[in-house]
């Protein structure tokens, strides 16, 4: 069964340990064994998996809607040496520019903090509560221990591949206490959540 890489999204053959095309680590298959643990931190992530997290959805709708924002000021201000009562029509840019701002921000938040987890996340080895399909989706959720307390961490992922695993399997996951987050290492290939 071929898998996806929670790096870059490429489809490489399912008992591969490195991404053929990014070369990051894969997650161990499903069994007892999670494979090579995570190294110390800062750990070095592929810049593939940079790119793609800073190309979110918040950054690009954000940039769009700051651009076009930023356009109807410079054009209302323009036109307005003709027409002054034009330039009140800047004010409709200024609405966009501040909402495309807003999605920017969150949207250049939301990757950091991904990003942040895999980078500095103390390694801990997890144990798979529960796998279930969800529509084109599948959650994944796991459980680990820290200090005598168990905590829990869940993603939606994009790859039926995690299907594959079991109650019980083990996997390596990074955890940031300050955050209560953790996510699995290396990642799987979806959404946070
Ligand atoms: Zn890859």
């Amino acid at each position: 069964m071929h898998r996806t890489c929670g790096w870059c999204g490429t489809v490489v053959a399912g008992e591969r340990t490195n991404c053929s095309n990014c070369g990051g680590p894969l997650p161990a298959p499903p069994g007892s064994d999670p494979g090579p643990a995570p190294g110390a931190a800062p750990r070095a992530l592929p810049s593939a998996y940079t790119r793609g997290l800073f190309a979110n959805f918040g950054v690009l709708f954000g940039s769009i809607f700051s651009g076009v924002g930023c356009l109807v000021i410079t054009l209302m201000c323009g036109f307005a040496i003709l027409l002054p009562p034009l330039a009140l029509g800047s004010l409709l840019g200024l609405l966009f520019a501040f909402i495309g701002s807003v999605f920017l921000f969150e949207g250049v938040r939301s990757a950091f903090r991904e990003r942040r987890v895999l980078m500095w996340g103390e390694p801990v080895v997890g144990t798979v509560l529960s796998v279930a399909g969800e529509g084109s989706f599948s959650r994944i959720t796991w459980s680990f221990e820290v200090d005598g307390a168990t905590h829990a961490g869940t993603c939606q992922c994009s790859d039926p591949y995690v299907l594959t695993y079991g109650e019980g399997d083990t996997l390596h996951v990074v955890w940031l206490p300050k955050e209560g987050r953790s996510a699995v290492w290396p990642p799987l290939p979806g959404l946070e959540a």
